[in-house]
């Protein structure tokens, strides 16, 4: 009876337990991991993408690819989340997460066909972690102005083109040293957040440049202030100049002529008084979040204040980064203190956009100004801009690198092995799944590449053995057995970690299931249509 009605409550769900759940699971991994596969390392493939309404990108972005696809099955939705958080966190690395992710679950169904138990294989896995980090330490050197532009090519490889990348690469390290910046408590951050990216169509790519300050595409609230400014004082506003709201409901009752024409310059003289307080302060510049009365245009050209509204709010954060100054809530509350400075304002015209340029007196907000001569070009520019940035900070914050082309995944693997022999109980079986999963990395780099991918990775496995130097790797361009710093083939130890780290947390989390349960659902009705309006 209670059998019954357990059945009676899932008859609208397809069930899938045990084992044929997790093959099911895995199987969904690799065809997503296998969506993605062939764009790994510097001669990956690019993907066309063709969204539903014909628009088309072409990349070699993992995780652009990934995000693009409508997919429904549980598991790779699972995957892309994994690529996303990794995006997000390290900003590189994102095909090699999906990739590992897929080969943990391979190597662990071999096991689990083999009688371990999934939690067994679970365990041993993330004995893995704490050990990799570890070793990660150990491998990684501390990174120099050379190395960091060399990661940040490594991370821009197989990218855009040749003049692209050098350029980029480039303008990202300057950009990640103009924002770095010591905490009071002596922490080193450099948030690749406070560059801000903004394309503009025109030239060429090495026309690209930075400006010290930020472009924000804002036209001066009247004409007859002035264009550009020496540098000066700036005042941020969170609020407007408004007139004052009243704050009962009241109504107005015209009982006789003029009383309209007071109450109108009494208004006025308020809006006065709060300019006059800019004034009084000494404001040269000044930046407003809502609106500025069209009445008050006049008095702020007149005192000679330049003044902006309607500037959104992560954008006054950038400005306000950029000067020193504090947002203040009102006018009437100006203390010097939230003042800050800036070195120059100028406004220039980019086809048609009225741009206005303000360089702060502090190096702490930057504009990355990508030119291209097309939209698709600018386009691709943007997302390795990103990439670059993501890369340049990160060294910024913690300058340890380790070698790429397969050479840290190689090293690592290796060491388990040894760690493994160590490990009493069936966990050993699985830290050996482990550490050969580690090795799809340079196999696939090298079958990208159209080279042997068992022969390659004997060969650096053999290599390092010989030299006892986990820094050999393959290069991809020479196809040669080298050292990867020699070569310029680096990347942050942060993203190596999170990729790993990242991958073995998905990896378990979709062994410890054992039952998928689908809800059965209308054809009539698939559920992108919701996404649709
Ligand atoms: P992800 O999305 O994981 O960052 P990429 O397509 O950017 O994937 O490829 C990154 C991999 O390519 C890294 O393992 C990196 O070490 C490797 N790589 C980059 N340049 C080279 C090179 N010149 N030779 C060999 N491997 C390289
Ligand atoms: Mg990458």
């Amino acid at each position: 009876m209670v059998q019954q009605d357990a059945e009676s409550i899932l008859k609208d769900t397809e069930r899938t337990t045990g084992r044929s759940a997790l093959r099911n699971n895995v199987a969904a991994a690799i065809a997503l991991a296998g969506a993605v596969r062939s764009t790994l390392g510097p001669k990956g493939l690019d993907k066309l993408l063709v969204d539903s309404d014909g628009s088309t990108i072409v990349t070699n972005d993992g995780v652009t690819v990934l995000e693009s696809a409508l997919v429904e099955h549980p598991t790779a939705k699972m995957l892309i989340s994994a690529s996303t958080a990794q995006d997000e966190e390290a900003k590189d690395g994102t095909t090699t997460t999906v990739l590992l992710i897929a080969e943990l679950l391979v190597n662990a169904l071999e096991l689990i066909d083999r009688g371990v138990h999934p939690t067994i294989v679970a365990n041993g896995y993330r004995m893995c972690v704490p050990f990799t980090e570890q070793a990660l330490e150990s491998i990684a050197v501390k990174a120099d102005a050379k190395a960091r532009m060399e990661a940040t090519m490594t991370a821009l490889a197989g990218k855009g083109d040749e003049a692209l990348r050098a350029r980029l690469s480039e303008l990202a390290v300057q950009a990640s040293e103009g924002i770095v910046r010591a905490r009071d408590n002596g922490e080193i951050v450099c948030d690749s957040r406070f560059v801000k990216i903004v394309t503009d169509r025109a030239g060429v790519i090495n026309d690209s440049h930075l400006v010290n300050g930020l472009v924000l595409a804002k036209q001066r609230v009247h004409r007859e202030m002035p264009k550009t400014l020496d540098g000066g004082t700036i005042l941020i506003l969170d609020g407007g100049i408004e007139r004052r709201k009243p704050s009962i409901d009241a109504t107005l009752r015209i009982t006789n002529t003029g009383a309209l024409e007071q109450f109108h310059a009494r208004e006025r003289e308020a809006l006065r008084e709060q300019v006059d307080a800019l004034k009084q302060a000494g404001v040269d510049l000044l930046i407003v979040r809502d609106g500025i009365e069209d009445e008050a245009h006049q008095m702020l050209a007149d005192a000679g204040i330049v003044a902006y509204r309607r500037v959104e709010r992560d954008e006054f954060e950038l400005v306000a980064r950029a000067t020193g100054a504090r947002p203040v809530g009102s006018v009437e509350r100006i203390r010097q203190q939230d003042l800050g400075t800036f070195a120059s304002l100028r406004e220039e015209k980019w086809h048609g956009t009225e741009q206005m340029i303000l360089e702060g007196s502090l190096t702490q907000g930057l504009t990355l100004v990508l030119r291209g001569s097309t939209d698709t070009r600018l386009e691709e520019a943007a997302r390795c801009a990103h990439d670059a940035l993501g890369v340049a900070c990160q060294l910024m914050e913690d300058a340890s690198i380790l070698p790429g082309g397969g050479a840290t995944h190689v090293a690592l693997s290796r060491r388990l092995r040894r760690h493994a022999e160590t490990i009493p109980g069936r966990e050993q079986m699985a830290i050996e799944a482990f550490a050969a999963s580690l090795e799809a990395i340079p196999r696939i780099l090298a079958e990208n590449a159209g080279l042997n991918p068992i022969d390659q990775l004997l060969s650096i496995n053999a290599a390092q053995a010989a030299a006892d130097d986990d820094w050999i790797g393959l290069d991809i361009h020479t196809s040669e057995i080298c050292n990867m710093a020699d070569a310029g083939i680096v990347e942050p130890l942060r993203i190596t970690r999170h990729a790993i780290g990242g991958a073995t947390e998905s990896a378990i989390s979709v062994l410890r299931i054992d039952d998928v349960l689908w809800a059965k659902q209308d054809a009539q009705e698939p559920d992108w249509q919701n996404d649709e309006v």
